[in-house]
């Protein structure tokens, strides 16, 4: 079997990871972007989850030659119209303090009663070849968020998101368990049969 080299856009072990198992078969050798440091990180410019994953999987595939694939999340609140959405890493101002962010939304939230904290956790999954070629798909965790922050596992909002028809919050869910439901493991789940069959 020969095996292909396929370039996923993250400097995250664990996206690394998961992805590879999801993947399985031993037929793609998958590689993390920090396996090419020179090439920098592209600018999130899209206003939707689906533009910023195709912006990066395209800069990489662009840059490097080889197939890639790029992701793009976040958490989008009902009674918010979907905010913080693309902004969910920089909600509180700066990208990447989970808790600034985390607290921020509660304040924000804390008038608003148990039966208008719906939200999800959204990922778009892209897959890019060097000719421009593209694959975008979504998934989906729908949930209630929790006025106050429950569990040490995981990261970003997942102590306050407790997925539909679970009475734990994300973060007090194993790291199987939250692969297992979750919007990025839904969303890389749909989109390797589309890597396969274009990879062949
Ligand atoms: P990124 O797509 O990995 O850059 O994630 C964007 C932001 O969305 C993160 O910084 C988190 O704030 C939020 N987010 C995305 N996925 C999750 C999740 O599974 N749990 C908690 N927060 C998440």
């Amino acid at each position: 079997m020969t095996t292909r080299r396929l370039v996923l856009a993250t400097r995250n072990q664990h996206k690394v990871a998961e992805l590879r198992a999801i993947l399985g078969d031993g037929a793609f050798d998958l590689v993390g972007a920090d396996a090419y440091p020179e090439i920098p990180d592209v600018p999130e410019t899209g206003v939707t989850f689906a533009e910023n994953a195709l912006l990066k999987a395209h800069a990489l595939a662009r840059a490097t030659g080889l197939p890639a694939v790029a992701d793009d999340s976040g958490l989008c609140v009902d009674v918010l119209n979907g905010a913080p959405g693309i902004f969910s890493a920089r909600w509180a101002g700066k990208h990447g303090d989970d808790r600034a962010n985390l607290e921020l939304l509660l304040a924000q939230l804390s008038d608003i009663g148990p039966e208008h904290r719906s939200a999800h956790f959204a990922c778009a999954a892209a897959f890019a070849l060097p000719d421009g070629t593209e694959r975008v798909v979504e998934g989906r965790l729908l949930g209630t968020l929790r006025t106050t922050p429950s569990g040490d596992g995981g990261f970003g909002y997942d102590p306050i998101l407790q997925p539909l028809g679970d009475t734990r919050t994300c973060a007090e869910l194993t790291a199987d368990e939250k692969n297992a439901i979750s919007h990025r493991g839904q969303a890389f789940r749909a989109l390797a049969p589309l890597v396969r069959e274009l990879l062949g």
